[in-house]
């Protein structure tokens, strides 16, 4: 393997630092440290000739090194300082095959980068253990829940933390729809050399979004296989999915059981605490721009469901300042988010309510028109009452909002509508199942 690359980058990053630093200070430690010895993963790894040096390079130069190697290069790098007793195994044929395997784990997914707080504590800890213990808390660790609350994140830091202290690990990072599209792609040419030789022998296996084996029967049929080869050798799996494995749909029931064998671990939607830690925890990371509680507040309040939105605001609010060279305040804050909150509940709620709507004309076979009209026979008041019934129990509308979507009634009628609704509710068995089965459908 070629590392001149890297060896360039290090060599510059180490230049940078010789002149801030005293002459017998650098000839003592910074000298002597001067070759790359391996790359992986956005690692460079810098062999030290001695284990003090390692420590000295670790404990007092490593933050600014790798600051200086931010500035030589666009791509995402780090350095480490290894002594040769960590580099030995690179001849071994193992090794050699360690350096083929792409783990496809992105360098800043860490454990340090995660903001750890009630709503993902519990995925947290037990990852963080797995990675630590290995197979010996769980195997396989399955973490479930929705979007962008940051399981590709932990389980991609239980892959970078094995591979930080041990190098030789082979670990693969993979998403489902990959492993799907290159088992059709093995099948169809009849050549699962490539594949196997891939998935074979590897130390930990981290697989995303699982949930996507529905419907691909002989696929699941595969990762079995290599699900059990790995359990049996005591090899750690880890699965992420949106939903708990008991609810994975068209997934054959031996491999669904399989994921309960070892821990299942949700992760919810952050707490306003939370968010606001994460804000200030990304905002440490990436910007130099000063930044007003009460705007990383207003971010954190207006954005709760998912944490890639809610780093985008915030990345989107400092962008705002540097483009209009303005310091950023709240006013700068509201501004910049303006359009995007707008688009933002506007879409969310308008496309429930026609969801909504096609539902309930679905199941009372009437006319979309009919049931924003003003038409006053059985067949079309009831399913409009319990439109707004269901919009004010399920999506805490405000009654004149219903009123504006249904065709412009207004307020007083929507309100007894709903009142009546939930009296008739408690003794008309007929309706509770309609309203049930309504309900269900829109999800
Ligand atoms: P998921 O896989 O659940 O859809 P991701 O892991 O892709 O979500 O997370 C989306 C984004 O939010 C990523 O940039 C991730 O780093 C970030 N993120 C999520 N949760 C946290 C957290 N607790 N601390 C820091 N960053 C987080
Ligand atoms: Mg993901």
């Amino acid at each position: 393997m070629d590392y001149s690359k890297y060896q360039i980058l290090w060599d510059k990053a180490k230049e940078d630092l010789k002149y801030k630093m005293a002459e017998d200070n650098y000839n003592d430690t910074l000298l002597p440290v001067k070759s790359v010895v391996k790359f992986s993963n956005g690692t460079i790894y810098v062999l030290c000739p001695s284990l003090l040096i390692k420590t000295k390079m670790n404990k007092l130069f490593s933050v600014g090194l790798n600051e200086t190697l931010q500035t030589l290069t666009e791509e995402n790098l780090k350095f480490k300082f290894i002594t040769s007793d960590e580099v030995l195994p690179k001849e071994t044929p193992k090794e050699t095959s360690n350096n083929m395997l792409q783990s496809n784990l992105k360098p800043e997914y860490t454990f340090e980068t995660f903001v750890a707080g009630t709503s993902n504590k519990l995925a947290y800890r037990t990852s963080l253990t797995c990675a630590q213990q290995g197979t010996m808390l769980a195997n396989p660790l399955y973490i479930f829940g929705g979007v962008g609350l940051g399981k590709t994140h932990i389980m991609q830091a239980i892959g970078n933390y094995i591979l930080d202290n041990d190098i030789n690990k082979r670990v693969l990072y993979v998403e489902t729809q990959t492993f799907i599209n290159e088992y059709s792609k093995a099948a169809r040419t009849n050549s699962f050399e490539d594949f196997d030789q891939k998935y074979s022998n590897l130390d930990v296996l981290l697989v995303d979004d699982i949930q996507m084996l529905s419907n691909a029967p002989k696929c699941q049929n595969k990762f079995f296989d290599i699900f059990n080869d790995m359990y049996n050798k005591e090899k750690l799996i880890v699965a992420a999915s949106d939903r708990p494995s008991d609810q994975l749909k068209d997934i054959v029931d031996r491999l669904k059981s399989r994921f309960t064998w070892g821990l299942q671990v949700d992760i919810n939607k952050p707490d306003l605490d939370l968010r606001i830690q994460i804000l200030k925890r990304k905002l440490v990371e990436t910007s130099e721009q000063v930044v007003p509680d009460e705007v990383l507040e207003y971010i954190a309040k207006n954005f709760t469901d998912n944490v890639r939105e809610l780093e985008g605001a915030l990345r989107r609010v400092l962008s705002y300042a540097v483009t209009f060279d303005e310091n950023v305040t709240l006013t700068l804050a509201k501004n910049a988010l303006d359009a995007l909150l707008k688009n933002k509940s506007n879409n969310g709620a308008d496309q429930d309510f026609e969801n909504l709507k096609s539902v309930i004309c679905d199941f009372y076979q009437i006319e979309m028109a009919d049931l924003i009209s003003t038409k006053k026979s059985a067949k079309f008041t009831n399913p409009r009452h319990i439109c707004m019934y269901i919009l004010r129990t399920k999506y805490d509308l405000p009654y004149k909002r219903i009123g504006y979507l249904l065709g412009g009634k207004d307020h007083s009628s929507v309100l007894s509508a709903c009142e009546k609704i939930s009296l008739q509710l408690k003794t008309d068995k007929e309706l509770k199942m309609a309203v049930d089965t309504i309900c269900k459908k829109i999800g």
